[in-house]
């Protein structure tokens, strides 16, 4: 079995909301023929953030040139949970990093397009190695810190972290050097789908009143749900503000997701944050979400 991948690249310019259900379709569609041509890894959380994702790379909110990848003013992104890398790979295709072909190779012997990303270098658009929870937001927060002391505010870093992932004392810690050092530079996103790999956020090790513990560590709190593709746009809106206006303080976006959204086999069930879909699974969810856009 083979699934082919649309060849489409997407600028990166302001769109109004209703522009990006044919973009988060799209990033879905890759998800789901990826992990099922792969055999393993972690559909739920990357299904999740479609919406988060999209707009990031396509709505103007992130500079970046995809015909250089070391281009020293980029914008960095940085994805904590680098299992969620199948979404960060489908982006990358669109913006024309590498062929949306190679979304076929994922997690295959010798790709460039490993199960969790592999680093700075190997993968064109990849900013850094993560996967080892905890620490890819200390990575941010120390290019946002070179950023300030060595760039003089060339760039911004935005990071997206999970929420079980915040359990995680490491993540603290960045968040106390990212207040010390008024990183207002950064854009620091949770996903906030209250599933881990065994079970709900809040049964396994609450880290909840997130807000208030944001704000507490310095941060300007913004709560949206990350679902909806207006609220995601403001939300970046007003971090792109923050970052203008020098606020002296770095941002936290909250955002409420789903995992497995929009698709019934893993909607809200954190059993699918590591189990791939079969091909016979994915054929059903890619039928699903073309039924569900035609409405
Ligand atoms: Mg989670």
């Amino acid at each position: 079995m083979s699934f082919s991948f649309n060849d489409i690249i997407f600028s990166n310019e302001q769109r109004k909301p209703d522009d990006y259900a044919a973009i988060t379709k799209e990033l879905k569609r890759d998800i789901l023929k990826s992990l099922a041509l792969a055999g393993s890894g972690h559909p739920g959380g990357a299904l999740g953030i479609a919406e988060l994702m999209a707009v990031l790379h396509f709505g103007g909110v992130m500079r970046y040139d995809a015909t250089n990848p070391t281009w020293k003013e980029r914008d960095r992104f940085i994805l904590s949970p680098g299992h969620y890398v199948p979404v960060l790979y489908s982006c990358l295709a669109h913006c024309g990093y590498f062929p949306t072909s190679e979304l076929a190779t994922l997690r295959k012997l010798g790709t460039r397009l490993q199960g969790h990303p592999a680093g700075f270098g190997f993968t064109p658009g990849i900013e850094t190695t993560t996967g080892s929870l905890g620490q890819g937001v200390s990575i941010a927060v120390g290019m946002a810190m070179s950023d300030k002391l060595i760039d003089k505010n060339s760039h911004k870093v935005f990071c997206l972290s999970g929420d079980g992932e915040l359990q995680e004392g490491s993540c603290w810690e960045a968040a106390m050097s990212a207040s010390m050092h008024h990183l207002d530079n950064l854009c620091w996103i949770v996903d906030n789908n209250d599933c881990q790999i065994d079970g709900r956020v809040k049964e396994v090790m609450s880290i909840y009143p997130l807000k208030e513990k944001f704000e507490s560590f310095g941060f300007a709190v913004i709560e949206l749900n990350g679902n909806d593709v207006e609220q995601v746009i403001s939300g970046y809106e007003q971090f792109n503000a923050n970052h203008k206006n020098k606020i002296n303080k770095p941002t936290c976006i909250i955002a409420k997701t789903i995992m497995g959204n929009e698709i019934s086999l893993m909607h809200d069930k954190y059993q699918w944050h590591g189990n791939p879909p079969t091909i016979a699974q994915a054929e059903e969810a890619l039928k699903e979400l073309e039924d569900t856009n035609n409405e």
